[in-house]
């Protein structure tokens, strides 16, 4: 008997209709002679209805009855998934992420899963009850409710897959698996059958949204064997996380993603001198603001540029910061653009293949767009460009690397 964690995201459990269908999989699942855990998100919508809620009643509302609010959401869907369940003939049993006591650091809003108690969860399972858990949410060690993090639902059941060492831990969506980019934006993208660990993360971090990223942190910590599949279709194995990877015969690229939720910040002029790197971050990592790209120029007469990039969202914040230490550093000017995109290149094959990085330079510079800023990593390559190029440069790179599924009928290339 394997024992099967399986979670649905919030358009999979959006009306009711859609949490009959999911509780019909669950109990199919069952019958086929598994153990089943079911983690859920809150029905789509709602964790924004509720954001929107709270805005409604203070501005910036305290981070811990933010979280009691937001808890709600998927509170509403472990009850309605366990009565369709019931209703199925099928027992089961719903718990909030305190109930089961998903034990996480007191970050509220993004909460990390420190440990998870299994004993009722494998009490039940063991009677031949389906366990039906809140995702995004867990219990500090006061017992105050916090959450993971929008999309943290994913992280709710990796984390129960990793504590009750599942067999297998498939994430339900409204996608049929990976991509090697964006569907909906490069009609040609194909349904990638595996991807290895590693690249994910990265496809993860770099805008790629299927998965939230700590739930393949989580994955790749504990090696839990992942797949995500669609709630919507019976057909297809979806995709497959692995760890083993064979960098020889791997594509050279096995997906492209990019993020357009930064903006850049440069300071130039800044003295050549020891320590200004840290003066220039120091109040950026101060205020929380996270950073992601960095470059620094050589210098020449004495000083340097110095640009990077924060999310999208903390560009006016960051500026007012920098203007202040770029006047304690006598630097010449500050200047920032939040209409870039960040587009990166993801793959194992990297490491055994080269020239990638040109091949990739050639390709923008035959469509005539100007690469702003530059990062590598062993597997990834990230250009900034600007933003309004985003489709064409995405395009254009798909295409450059034989990512097309050549197989799709020309018509229904939009
Ligand atoms: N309901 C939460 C959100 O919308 C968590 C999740 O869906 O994973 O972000
Ligand atoms: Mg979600």
């Amino acid at each position: 008997m394997a024992l099967i964690v399986q979670k649905y995201g919030g358009t999979s459990v959006g009306d009711p209709d859609r949490i009959a269908a999911v509780a019909r999989r669950v109990q199919h699942t069952q019958a086929a002679g598994n153990q089943v855990v079911v983690v859920v998100s809150a029905m789509s919508g709602e964790t924004n209805r509720l954001t929107a809620l709270s805005g409604s009643v203070h501005p910036e509302p305290p981070p811990r009855e933010l979280d009691v609010l937001l808890a709600t959401g998927e509170q509403v869907t472990i009850a309605l998934l366990s009565m369709a369940l019931a209703r199925l003939g099928c027992a089961a049993c719903s718990y909030t992420g305190s109930q089961v006591q998903i034990l996480t650091d007191n970050a509220h809003g993004k909460a990390r899963i420190l440990e998870i108690e299994q004993t009722q969860v494998s009490a039940d399972l063991n009677a031949g009850r389906v366990v039906v858990v809140a995702g995004f949410q867990g219990i500090d060690e006061h017992r105050n409710i916090t959450t993971l993090g929008r999309g943290g639902s994913d992280t709710t059941a990796v984390a129960m897959a990793a504590a009750l060492q599942a067999d297998e831990c498939q994430i339900f969506t409204d996608v049929d698996g990976v991509y090697t980019t964006d569907p909906r934006m490069v009609p040609q993208a194909r349904k990638l059958t595996r991807i290895t660990c590693e690249e994910m993360l990265e496809m993860a971090s770099s805008g790629s949204k299927v998965l939230q990223i700590r739930s393949v942190e989580f994955a790749h910590k504990f090696r839990v064997p992942l797949r995500v599949l669609s709630s919507f279709s019976d057909t297809g194995d979806g995709t497959l996380i692995t760890f083993e990877e064979n960098p020889v015969e791997a594509a050279k690229i096995a997906g492209i993603a990019f993020n357009r939720d930064e903006a850049k910040l440069t300071v130039q002029g800044v003295p050549d001198q020891p320590g200004v790197a840290h003066h220039i971050l120091g109040p950026i990592g101060a205020a929380n603001i996270e950073v992601d790209m960095i470059v620094q120029n050589t210098a020449h007469d004495g000083t340097t540029d110095f640009t990077f990039t924060v999310h999208r969202g903390d560009y006016t914040k960051a500026r007012q910061l920098l203007q202040h230490t770029a006047q304690q550093l006598s630097a010449r000017e500050v200047s920032g653009d939040d209409k870039i995109v960040k587009i990166s290149l993801v793959g194992v094959g990297m490491r055994s293949h080269a020239g990638i990085a040109s091949q990739m330079f050639a390709a923008l510079a035959a469509e005539n767009i100007n690469i702003q800023m530059i990062a590598t990593s062993e597997i990834k390559i990230s250009v900034v460009v600007a933003e309004k190029y985003t489709e064409l440069a995405v395009r254009t790179l798909h295409t450059a690397f034989d990512l097309d599924d050549d197989t799709q009928p020309e018509e229904e290339q939009r």
